[in-house]
Parts: structure tokens; C-alpha cells; sequence
């Protein structure tokens, strides 16, 4: 249950009413809003302490989950939808970002050009792979820490935050030491809880990708496990569901934007390019995907997708990158926001 309290509520209040529940066994948590304090309660709240909360002045109102023990993602939970920060790059609120790069991280060299090129098109912020969860073992697994190492120094080159998939809780200290600015978990390991405690231990902010087949509950228990580990600031990324269809390599969910801003504060950005795996059909669902209310797009760029080490089918040229980034900030003005300015901009 969430207690949003009347807004200017002394602090000793909140206390006191929290003081009482944790005596009954109950774990509470304490929103970072500070005019309205609101406050999670973890756990079946007994019927007599039920009416006593109903009684209490100070208790403006209690929301019951739709979802038992799902609050601290809740859209109750906070007054407004959040804002995360990569580097300096706020994604959520009223703007829209762009995640761009490639799909592996394949070399000094070839990262650095991809990053120059996506960040002279408009990119926020720079991806990369450098673990890379393949189907094959036999398949190109990325380079590793150095691929993390390659990957930074072209984030630094350019100016621009970097993102990266991480997939073993033992791989972290490379990632903190080489200051990637965003922890990616794939979709693949949407479920993989050990991993995502750690990950939220570390304090990193955090892009979660939907499972290949989670439903919106269970991806919003992830999001919920990141928040209950420690995690701040945590991004939810549709990247397209398993289903019968075979034409696309998966089938993208935009019926989740507008639901995700009733049931959650986070952010939610979508990746039209692992789930539609065809780079020509790439723009018309990153428009879309702006249309239906997401805080940006992620896609993928190659200088040449052909010799692509993973994923070149749904590589954008960095022209065709260029167009996108366009078409994104005319439908984020269609929808009453705006492209986030490029960071270090004055504007940003
Ligand atoms: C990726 O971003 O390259 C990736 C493997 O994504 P997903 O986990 O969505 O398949
Ligand atoms: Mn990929």
C-alpha cells in the first residue's frame, strides 16, 4: 500500500506512522518527495491498523496496488513521472533522447567513427555492446572489458554518456572502473534477479529491457527489484515480444506506452530495432513509438552493416540515423515535448 500524506506534512508525523508499522513487522519506504511525503508499505496491512491509517489527518490518501507488493515503481509512489540521469542526459519528463550506436562494440577505431557519426546526427547518449548475449556460442561474444574500455574512450571523444549491457554480476567492478554511465540488463536476463541486485547495488542508473516474453507484471517486478536493491534512477525499455509472428524478429508492444504511464513513474523508452530486426522499417516505429509516448528511442548504427559482427540486418547508416533523429523531433513536438538538446549544449 502507498500513504500519500497531506502535502507539508511535518516530518515527525511521517515518522510516527511509520515507526508504528514497522513495529508490526512491515518494511516502509520513504519517497525522495519532500513537500508531499509518501510512504511504500511493504506487506498485507492488518484490518485494525487499516481503519486507525483511515482516521489519521495527515493521511490524504491510500492506494492499494493494483498488484500486491508492486510500489515502489508505482505510479503513486511519486508525484509525477521521474526523470533519470545518464551523465547529464535526463531522460523522462518532458523531453525526448535518442540512444544510438552499435550493436557491438568491434574495435577502437570503429567505435570511435560510429560515435562521432551518431553524435554529429543528434545523438544523448552512446551504446555498445561488449558482453553480448548470443544465441550461438560460436557467435562473435564481444570483446569484453576491453570492448567496455573501447566504447568509454569514444564516449569521451564525443562528449556523450555511455550505455552497456552487462550480464554477470562478476563482470560490475570492469564496469564501474571503466565509468560506463549506464548499465544495461538484456533482455535475456530481465528475470535474472541475482544480477539485478547487484546492479542495483552498484548505483548506477539502469535501462531494463523487457524480457523476450515477460509480461507487464513480472517486467515491473524487475524494475521494482532494481528499486528495492538500491537502484535511483531506472529506465524501462520495450525491445519487442516472442509471438507467432515470424515476418519481424519479434513483435513490438506499443500497447505498453500508454499503459506504463498509468501503472509507473519510470521512464520508458522503446528499441524498435531488436524488435523489428529489419533496419528499413526502423523509422516509421521510432516515430511511432514517439507518437504513443516514449521518452526516446534506442537503435542501432553501422558504417557498414554488411560486415557487422552481430545484429547488421537492423543497422541504420549513419544518413539514415540523421533522418531519424529529424523525424524524432518533429513528433516530440507533435506530442508537446521537445528532443532533448545535445549534451553539454547550453541548453541541456
Ligand atoms: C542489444 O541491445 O544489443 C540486445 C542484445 O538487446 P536485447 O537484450 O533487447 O535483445
Ligand atoms: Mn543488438
Amino acid at each position: 500500500m502507498i500513504l500519500r500524506f497531506v502535502r507539508g506534512t511535518p516530518e515527525d508525523d511521517v515518522q510516527r506512522v511509520r515507526a508504528r508499522l514497522e513495529r508490526e513487522g512491515h518494511r516502509t519506504v520513504r519517497s525522495p518527495e519532500r513537500e508531499r511525503p509518501i510512504l511504500a508499505v511493504i506487506g498485507k496491512i492488518k484490518p485494525a491498523t487499516l481503519s486507525e491509517l483511515e482516521r489519521d489527518p495527515a493521511i490524504e490518501a491510500r492506494v492499494r496496488s493494483e498488484i500486491p507488493d508492486l510500489v515502489l515503481v508505482h505510479r503513486a509512489f511519486r508525484e509525477g513521472p521521474t526523470v533519470a540521469r545518464v551523465g547529464s542526459v535526463r531522460v523522462g519528463g518532458d523531453d525526448v533522447v535518442v540512444i544510438a550506436g552499435p550493436c557491438s562494440v568491434e574495435g577502437r577505431e570503429a567505435v570511435l567513427e560510429v560515435a562521432h557519426a551518431v553524435r554529429e546526427a543528434g545523438a544523448h547518449i552512446l551504446r555498445g555492446g561488449a558482453y553480448k548475449p548470443r544465441t550461438s556460442p560460436y557467435a562473435f561474444q564481444g570483446f569484453g572489458v576491453e570492448g567496455l574500455s573501447q566504447l568509454k574512450a569514444a564516449g569521451e571523444a564525443v562528449k556523450l554518456p555511455v550505455v552497456s549491457e552487462i550480464m554477470d554480476a562478476a563482470d560490475l567492478p570492469a564496469f564501474l572502473d571503466h565509468h560506463i554511465d549506464c548499465l544495461q540488463i538484456g533482455a535475456r536476463n530481465m528475470q535474472n534477479f541475482s544480477l539485478l541486485k547487484a546492479v542495483a547495488a552498484s548505483g548506477l542508473p539502469v535501462l531494463l529491457k523487457r524480457g523476450l516474453a515477460a509480461t507487464v507484471e513480472e517486467w515491473l517486478f524487475a524494475a521494482e527489484y532494481l528499486a528495492a536493491f538500491g537502484a535511483r534512477e531506472i529506465m524501462l525499455c520495450e525491445r519487442g515480444i516472442r509471438t507467432f509472428e515470424k515476418a519481424t524478429r519479434n513483435t513490438l508492444d506499443l500497447t505498453v506506452l500508454p499503459l506504463m504511464r498509468e501503472w509507473s513513474h519510470l521512464p520508458i523508452l522503446v528499441d524498435p530495432a531488436h524488435a523489428a530486426g529489419i533496419a528499413r522499417i526502423i523509422p516509421p516505429l521510432s516515430r511511432a513509438s514517439i507518437a504513443a509516448g516514449a521518452d526516446g528511442v534506442a537503435v542501432e548504427v553501422h558504417l557498414d552493416p554488411s560486415v557487422a559482427r552481430s545484429d547488421g540486418p537492423q543497422a541504420l547508416l549513419p544518413g539514415e540515423f540523421a533522418r531519424l533523429v529529424a523525424e524524432a523531433r518533429v513528433m516530440a513536438a507533435v506530442t508537446g515535448r521537445r528532443l532533448h538538446p545535445p549534451p553539454g549544449s547550453p541548453a541541456a
